[in-house]
């Protein structure tokens, strides 16, 4: 009998449905006919689905990195490279200082970046709030701003990972997202087309992020760390705190205004989220030149507090087409607001992340299916973090959007959920709480 794709996509949808590993013929099989266009949106959703409920062993995660990996161009450079990818958070602006800051450093920075992913924000979507940049950039645009900046971030083309780009798109709205291996693949595909020769794993955990355990955030970043060591790279992850949103911006264009202070040394270093920032440019760069973690630390501070990373930051935005005087005057633009009081006098015990990000997305911030326009000037801002004293009646945050009010008193009710006081003041946490390959 002859079989034709979505025959063989069919049996290979049975065998996993049946809690069986697929060969590794077979996944290339499916991931190439899906990259052709032969394996329809629906049959890969089966497949992302058929993965999330059964899973797959090391061999498997492997193979299906690889197809997708190898579905669009692999670059490779003829200088020592390094990247940092989150697996996705809420207010998680990270990238946006990290990548910068390790350029800043001497680090050569080639970042192949995401959409937003479920209820957790995109760096790409971030950056495409400055006016005029461009974070779908042509491979030779990409090797272009990296040579002439030291850094780039854009996003997974039809020339690199088209894969992981339809793949990314569809689990986004089919509630596939938060499996150990098609995000190992997702992230892993990208950073080894894009040919960073050290990766460094910001995985979240908590209710903001997709692993809501430690156990799974461990996993997962086992699971990468040793993928991307299986090809050569230096690798090292950081299991990191996601139960509360990173600084106090949760949206896009808030985000960068946020990421830009920081780079400009207008928050104190000392801050979790900054600190967190600079740890894992200090990887980065402790990794790629290989110098103790405390020498990497000591440098990435100093290029951060000098303004080298800002104007890093400056230089890659201008490249892409960004405009960042267009980008101060956007923030200006007059949008809806709304802010939410403490009801009784205390500390901030808790801001739950993914209430907050929910907030946010009733905002617009968000995309509830593909190809939804995001409102860059939707999201929540907040005026206390936890561990701060507040009295009744202070400003606990502010939901802002454009075009209309509609929606923003539920996303405030939403908001206001979030917040947890109590009369006792919380232990404080570190924002780090396993460190897998890394001193
Ligand atoms: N980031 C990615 O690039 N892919 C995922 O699956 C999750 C986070």
């Amino acid at each position: 009998m002859w079989y034709n794709t979505v025959m063989i996509a069919k049996l290979i949808l049975d065998k996993k449905r049946e809690g069986h590993a697929l060969g590794s013929a077979e996944i290339r099989e499916f991931v190439d006919g899906f990259t052709r266009g032969e394996i329809p949106d629906y049959q890969m959703s089966a497949f992302a689905m058929a993965v999330c409920c059964r899973g797959m062993n090391a061999r498997e995660t492997a193979d299906l990195t690889e197809a997708m990996m190898k579905s669009g161009r692999c670059l490779e450079w003829d200088v020592p490279t390094a990247d940092k990818h989150s697996t996705g958070g809420v207010g998680d602006k990270l990238s946006l200082v990290v990548q910068p800051l390790a350029a800043a450093c001497g680090v050569v920075v080639p970042s192949l970046t995401g959409r937003g992913l479920g209820l957790t924000g995109g760096t790409a979507d971030k950056l495409e709030t400055i006016p005029g940049y461009n974070a779908s950039l042509s491979l030779d645009d990409f090797k272009r701003v990296v040579a002439g900046s030291g850094v780039s971030m854009t996003v997974q083309t039809a020339e690199i990972t088209p894969a992981d780009k339809k793949l990314y798109a569809l689990r986004d709205v089919t509630g596939t997202v938060a499996s150990i291996p098609l995000i190992t693949a997702s992230i892993l595909s990208k950073k080894l087309a894009e040919g960073a020769g050290t990766l460094v794993f910001d995985v979240k955990c908590g209710s903001g992020a997709f692993m809501k355990t430690r156990e799974d955030a461990l996993a997962l970043a086992r699971s990468l760390v040793d993928g991307a060591k299986a090809a050569d790279r230096r690798a090292a992850a950081l299991v990191t705190d996601m139960s509360a949103p990173l600084g106090r911006a949760v949206g896009n264009a808030n985000e960068v205004a946020e990421a830009l202070s920081a780079l400009r040394g207008e928050i104190a270093a000392d801050r979790p989220d900054v600190a967190l920032a600079v740890e894992l440019a200090a990887l980065m760069v402790s990794l790629e030149k290989e110098t103790s973690l405390d020498e990497a630390r000591r440098i990435c501070r100093e290029r951060l507090a000098d303004g080298s990373a800002f104007a890093k930051f400056e230089v890659m935005a201008a490249a892409q087409g960004g405009d960042l005087a267009a980008f101060a005057r956007l923030l200006e633009k007059p949008t809806f607001k709304f802010r939410i009081q403490a009801m009784r006098s205390g500390y901030v015990a808790a801001i739950d992340a993914e209430r907050t990000a929910r907030a946010a997305f009733m905002l617009g911030a968000g995309r509830e299916k593909a190809g939804d326009e995001i409102d860059p000037l939707a999201g929540v801002t907040l005026s206390a973090l936890v561990g701060d004293k507040v009295a009744v009646g202070a400003p606990l945050a502010t939901l802002e959007k454009s075009g209309d009010p509609d929606g923003l008193e539920r996303a405030a009710a939403e908001l206001l959920k979030a917040f947890e006081i109590s009369s006792s003041a919380p232990a404080p946490v570190s924002l780090i709480i396993e460190r897998v390959g890394a001193e």
